[in-house]
C-alpha cells in the first residue's frame, strides 16, 4: 500500500488526514464514522521515498526473478490522483528536455537501473527489449442522430459500441487497434506488437518519454484524464545467458557462442498502469463519457472478480473467466501462472477520497491471499 501525501489543493481546502500507518504493516482509517485497520505485506506512508518503495516492496527481488526466467508483473491501481504513475513512473512534468531528478525516479526507472547493474555483476549477458501497450476504450460507433422531423424511433438508434481496444504506444503514427489472440504455446498475446532492443539506461526512459507523448498526443484530453480511462502495460523481456570463459576456437572473448554459452532463460517484467478505480458516479460523467467509464470499471470489475476467484482456497476454485476482458486476458499468464505478481494499491490519505480509500483497501486485501502454484 502507498499513501500519497496530501496535494496543496487538499491541505488548502483544509481536507482532513483520514489515513494513517503505524510503521508496522498496517493501515487505519479513521474518519467520523469510520474506524477500521488493515493489514498488509508493506504499507508506505506518506514521508516514504520512492527509493523506499523500491527497496521495501519487493521490486528488487522482481527484477532478479526476472533474469532468472519467471514471468513478474508489477501493477499499481487506485482511483485517479492516487499516485499509480507517479509510484511507476514519477512525477509527469518530466519530459525528453526536463529529465526528472535521480530522487523521484519510479519503479520503472529503478528497475531497468537494476537490470542493466545485474547483467554486469552476474557475468552473464542479459537480452533486453521493451513493448508497450495501452487498452484504451473507443468510442468506435457514435449514436446516429435522429433525422430532423422524424421521432426517434428505438430501432433506429444502434447501442453504442465501445470494445476496448488494444493499442501499440511505441509505433509511429496515428494509433492503431491491435487484435488480442490466443495460442496454445503462447496462451494470449497481440498480433504485430513492437519490441525494442535497448542496452542503456538513457534508450530504454527516452522510449517511455516518448511513448508517452504519443499517449498524450493521440487524445484529445490531457494525459492524466486520458490515462485514467486506459491501461498502459509495459513488458521487458528479459533474455539471460550465461557467457562462456572459454570461448569457442576462433570468437572473441565474451560473445555468444552457440550451445558452449550455456542455457538461456527467458523471464519478463510487465509494469501495469491500471485506469483509475473510481465509480462513474462520483467522476460526474455522463452519456458517452459514462459508456467509457463503465466499460473501464467493467475490465476492472473483470480483473476484481478473477482476483477474488484466484483468493478461495485451492480446491474450491472454479473457472476463472480471463476471457471476460481483454485486460484480464492479458494479464493472465501474471495472475493465475507461474509468474510472480507485485500488486501496488495506491491511496489518497484526504477525508474527501474515503469511500473509493476503503474500496481500494479492500479490493487489495482481496488481491493478498492470491497464491497460484510455484
Ligand atoms: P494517478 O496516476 O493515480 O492518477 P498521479 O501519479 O498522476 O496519480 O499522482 C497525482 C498527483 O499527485 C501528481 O501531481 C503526483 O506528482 C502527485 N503525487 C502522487 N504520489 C506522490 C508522492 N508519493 N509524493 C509526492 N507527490 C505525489
Ligand atoms: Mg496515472
Amino acid at each position: 500500500i502507498r499513501v500519497r501525501p496530501l496535494t496543496c489543493t487538499e491541505t488548502q481546502r483544509g481536507d482532513q488526514r483520514v489515513v494513517h500507518s503505524l510503521g508496522d504493516g498496517t493501515v487505519h482509517v479513521t474518519a467520523a464514522r469510520h474506524d477500521a485497520t488493515f493489514g498488509f505485506n508493506a504499507v508506505f506512508d506518506a514521508g516514504a521515498s520512492q527509493e523506499a518503495v523500491f527497496e521495501g516492496s519487493g521490486m528488487r527481488q522482481l527484477v532478479e526473478l526476472a533474469i532468472d526466467g519467471f514471468s513478474c508483473t508489477v501493477f499499481a491501481f487506485g482511483q485517479t490522483g492516487s499516485g499509480k504513475t507517479y509510484t511507476l513512473m514519477g512525477p509527469l512534468t518530466q519530459s525528453e528536455a526536463q529529465p526528472a531528478a535521480p530522487g523521484v525516479l519510479g519503479l520503472m526507472q529503478r528497475s531497468f537501473a537494476c537490470l542493466l547493474e545485474q547483467s554486469r555483476s552476474r557475468g552473464s549477458d542479459l537480452a533486453l527489449s521493451a513493448s508497450y501497450l495501452e487498452i484504451y476504450n473507443e468510442q468506435v460507433t457514435a449514436r446516429p442522430a435522429a433525422l430532423p422531423g422524424t421521432a426517434s424511433t428505438p430501432h433506429l438508434r444502434c447501442p453504442p459500441r465501445c470494445a476496448p481496444q488494444v493499442r501499440d504506444l511505441l509505433s509511429p503514427g496515428p494509433p492503431r487497434a491491435l487484435p488480442l489472440r490466443w495460442s496454445k504455446t503462447r496462451g494470449f498475446y497481440v498480433e504485430n506488437q513492437l519490441s525494442m532492443d535497448f542496452e542503456s539506461l538513457e534508450a530504454i526512459t527516452d522510449l517511455l518519454l516518448q511513448a508517452g507523448s504519443q499517449r498524450r498526443r493521440t487524445s484529445a484530453h490531457a494525459l492524466n484524464s486520458h490515462s485514467s480511462r486506459s491501461h498502459a502495460l509495459l513488458t521487458v523481456h528479459v533474455r539471460s545467458r550465461a557467457v562462456s570463459t572459454h570461448p569457442a576456437p576462433g570468437t572473441q572473448a565474451g560473445l555468444f557462442v552457440g550451445p558452449s554459452a550455456g542455457p538461456s532463460k527467458q523471464g519478463s517484467l510487465c509494469f501495469v498502469d491500471l485506469a483509475g478505480s473510481e465509480r462513474v458516479k462520483e467522476t460526474g460523467s455522463s452519456g458517452e463519457l459514462s459508456t467509457e467509464a463503465n466499460s473501464i470499471n467493467r475490465s476492472l470489475l473483470a480483473l476484481g472478480h478473477c482476483i477474488s476467484l484466484l483468493a478461495k482456497p485451492r480446491g474450491k476454485r472454479t473457472h476463472i473467466p480471463y476471457r471476460d476482458s481483454k485486460l484480464t486476458r492479458l494479464l493472465a499468464r501474471s495472475l493465475g501462472g507461474s509468474g510472480v505478481t507485485l500488486m501496488v494499491a495506491c491511496i489518497s490519505p484526504s477525508s474527501r477520497c474515503l469511500s473509493e480509500t476503503l474500496s481500494t483497501l479492500h479490493y487489495a486485501s482481496r488481491a493478498r491471499r492470491v497464491t497460484t502454484k510455484p
